[in-house]
């Protein structure tokens, strides 16, 4: 067992705990208020296959499950397209690891294969007879590897809410024709910061009003507010490495930095962790599309989501709110929970604070940033594919934009990793634009049409979407969340 404290206060729960329960009562993240000093062999995991590496790095972070091997297993097991479930490809001088092959074609498959495995687990150790009920706020691609994970696993319920008109058609379509007893999907009129913000506010709601006492049913997070969903992110910063070693790249014990394209902060923290855990990781470079928060924050200490939300297209890092930078407060203030309390009330109370000298060096040591507009994301696309012949969506085009910028000024020349967290195909209109393709018809039409020009595959699980039936139309305001929850638990008000 590993205890997993609250990130703004006393509270201690039990790994397993942590993971059903998703989010700490008192509004902070569990975190293992140890994890610096974590006892790891590095070397011995980077000899492993992917699966191996999962259960060794998985058996690390929540010692408390008795057997990963098999929870490892089963959730990756034939689900993504190749072995080593996040292949690394070279691209031009740099290297790009694509974390976009598993069944919805984002990288939250990574997470979404497992997290149903440890919650089934921790359930069946915890001895607990309640439903675990799921809720999830999605900027598009949290929602469908979700359901994915989720849909008809014993025990569990899910309830997915997503931004009207905040989605991809491709996105939309992913979600609304999701099959099964135990699932629920809802559009919100609002942005993904609302959706993100109307469920944390229902399950402090809930949770203090008991709302749920008596019930049967209990709250969790698919978010990567829970440290499920985190954990297993670790993994590929470990995959790439041992790639880079294999291809005679680097020799163990050379940095190795990864520019990853961040929203919500739970994949590069991912990274951190590895860091801590050992692996010779340089630099972790965050990179932000327009809505360009962290960028400011890592720069200057101050973070300030007073501004205006904007859509882009890499719509799953438009982000004003991002939760798990909380985490990394935690550590970068070396465990004061008063000091991370104290920014989240500000932040939620004015919109904004700034940290300490101190906590913003402790940061700057690991990480770096930059932020990529929408018109340098296009051109981003297009140079890719003419000069590499490498089609990246959106998203991973800012990572590979900001990589350009960072390998400018920065020492030294280590490898580059660019994370990769979705296909194309997820966003075919912009990808399409920016590689000079005509944009007519429908998304799916489009899809057809990438295909064809860049002589790439469509991937399976989105070539089939456009003629399943549509089975959950629910829309509403921002402010009946709470209420859209508990009818469909049948509570009574
Ligand atoms: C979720 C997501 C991100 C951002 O990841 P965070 O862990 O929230 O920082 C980036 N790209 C895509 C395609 C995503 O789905």
């Amino acid at each position: 067992m590993m205890n997993y404290q609250s990130t703004r206060g006393k509270i201690v729960v039990s790994d397993t705990r942590a993971v059903l329960q998703g989010m700490a009562p008192d509004g902070g993240l569990f975190i293992d208020p140890e994890i610096k000093n974590i006892d790891f062999d590095w070397e011995k995991c980077l000899r492993l296959d992917s699966l191996g590496m999962a259960r060794m790095i998985l058996s690390a972070l929540l010692p408390g499950y008795k057997n990963m091997e098999e929870l490892v297993r089963k959730a990756y097991t034939g689900k993504f397209q190749t072995d080593d479930l996040t292949p690394l490809v070279p691209v031009g001088e740099d290297y790009v690891l694509e974390l976009f092959r598993g069944p919805t074609s984002a990288f939250k498959d990574v997470a979404l294969s497992m997290l149903p495995q440890l919650m089934t687990a921790a359930r069946a150790q915890e001895g607990i007879k309640d439903e675990t009920v799921i809720l999830t706020a999605t900027s598009g691609d949290t929602g469908k590897a979700a359901l994915e994970g989720f849909h008809d696993v014993e025990g569990t319920r899910i309830i997915v809410f997503y931004p009207h008109n905040g989605v991809s058609a491709v996105q939309k379509a992913q979600m609304v024709t999701q099959t099964g007893a135990n699932v629920k999907v809802c559009a919100v009129r609002g942005n993904f910061d609302d959706c993100q913000q109307g469920v944390k506010k229902a399950f402090g709601e809930i949770n203090t009003k008991g709302l749920l006492t008596g019930s049967g049913m209990s709250l969790s997070s698919a978010n990567s507010i829970n440290i499920g969903r985190l954990a297993p992110q670790v993994v590929y910063y470990f995959i790439a490495y041992a790639k880079l070693l294999g291809l005679g790249r680097i020799k163990k014990g050379d940095l190795v930095d990864y520019v990853v394209p961040t929203g919500n902060f739970g994949d590069i923290l991912a990274g951190y962790f590895a860091k801590l855990m050992g692996l010779p990781v340089g630099r972790l470079v965050c990179a932000s599309n327009a809505n360009r928060v962290l960028t400011d924050f890592l720069n200057t200490g101050v973070y300030d989501r007073r501004r205006d939300f904007i859509r882009t297209s890499s719509p799953s890092m438009d982000i004003l709110v991002s939760s798990n930078l909380e985490r990394l407060l935690y550590l970068a203030a070396e465990g004061d929970t008063a000091y991370v309390s104290a920014c989240m009330e500000a932040l939620a109370k004015d919109g904004v604070y700034q940290v300490s000298d101190k906590v913003l060096q402790n940061i700057r040591r690991d990480f770096s940033a930059g932020c990529c507009s929408e018109a340098e994301t296009e051109k981003t696309i297009g140079r890719v594919w003419r000069d590499c012949a490498y089609l990246c969506d959106p998203h991973t085009a800012v990572a590979f934009a900001v990589a350009e910028e960072y390998k400018k000024q920065r020492q030294g020349g280590a490898p580059v990793v660019v994370l990769s967290t979705a296909s194309p195909y997820k966003f075919p209109a912009a990808v399409l634009k920016a590689i000079g393709g005509g944009t007519e018809g429908d998304e799916f039409a489009q899809m057809e049409t990438l295909s064809r020009i860049t002589n790439t595959p469509i991937p399976q699980n989105l070539s089939g979407l456009r003629s399943r039936e549509v089975l959950h139309k629910d829309l509403i305001d921002k402010d009946d969340m709470l209420n859209y929850i508990l009818d469909t638990l049948n509570i009574r008000k």
